[in-house]
């Protein structure tokens, strides 16, 4: 069984006070689950610090970005290399990064490769955007990013890593949630059956069975149990949700109950 896995991207939110803080509450409200893995991917300077405050029987810590090349004349970026002690995970490929900072199929692809050579877990995100959607260009955008990002990565290194799917058009704008689409399950459905049958098909069944596939966008612990129940999907990457440490750590107990009520556990 592929234990639950969930993470919390603060994205540009907060600095080492209050980041300072969050974790504070988190850890009164999160306990330790055997079988739920709970990621914290706060922002870039604040890694450092929480990672000697963060009980990591609780909790690991993922990048939001890092630079592809290992070390060089590259101001203002900070590389794999100088996070492999730090960080268990980097998140690459986020709609965000790819529409407001141009990272192209090419440049996520590096991201992975980087990711994979310094002994970081990458958190591949893919997904389509509205446009795209309307225009019958999903399961093609979805195919068109897995095959670039893996395409410098075995089939035991796919097996490891985490695929995110998120449609760009239900991702929130932070912490409203009203007013923007929210994905139903029969599309979470089609785009991860499609995701596993992709890595399957390239990289084997081990691959397909084994890599961790979430979902992402918009999640509040309403909506979580509708998603589990989902064939193939492993857990969540949570945005704006993720700041407010009620409801991240609501996710996290709606996650276990329904574990529970499964059976899972
Ligand atoms: C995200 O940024 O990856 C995300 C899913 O955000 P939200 O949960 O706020 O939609």
């Amino acid at each position: 069984m592929r234990k639950i896995l969930i993470i919390g991207n603060w994205k540009m939110h907060l600095n080492a006070s209050q980041a300072s803080l969050l974790v504070h509450r988190l850890h009164e409200r999160i306990r330790i689950y055997r079988d739920i893995e709970v990621v914290l991917a706060p922002p870039m300077l604040t890694l450092q610090p929480l990672s000697v405050q963060l009980d990591r029987r609780k909790f690991r810590l993922a990048a939001q970005n890092a630079y592809q090349k290992d070390e060089g004349a590259f101001t203002g970026e900070v590389s794999f290399t100088m996070l492999r002690d730090l960080v268990h995970y980097v998140i690459i490929g986020h709609s965000e990064r790819r529409r407001l900072f141009h990272e192209d199929l090419d440049t996520v692809r590096d991201k992975v490769a980087a990711a994979v050579r310094n002994n970081i877990t990458p958190i591949l995100c893919v997904g389509e955007t509205k446009h795209e959607r309307d225009e019958g260009e999903a399961k093609q955008v979805l195919h068109d990013q897995l095959m670039t990002a893996l395409s410098n990565l075995t089939a035991a290194e796919v097996k490891d890593a985490a695929i995110a799917y998120e449609p760009a058009w239900a991702i929130s704008n932070g912490s409203d949630y009203i007013g923007h689409e929210i994905a139903k399950p029969d599309d979470v459905e089609s785009a991860v059956t499609y995701i596993r049958a992709y890595i399957t098909d390239v990289f084997g069944n081990t691959a397909g069975k084994q890599v961790r596939v979430l979902y992402g966008g918009s999640v509040v612990p309403d909506v979580v149990g509708g998603f589990l129940d989902i064939p193939g999907v492993d857990g969540f990457l949570v945005g704006g949700a993720s700041l407010n440490y009620h409801t991240f750590s609501d996710i996290i107990g709606a996650s276990q109950r329904w574990q529970r009520d499964k059976g899972e556990v």
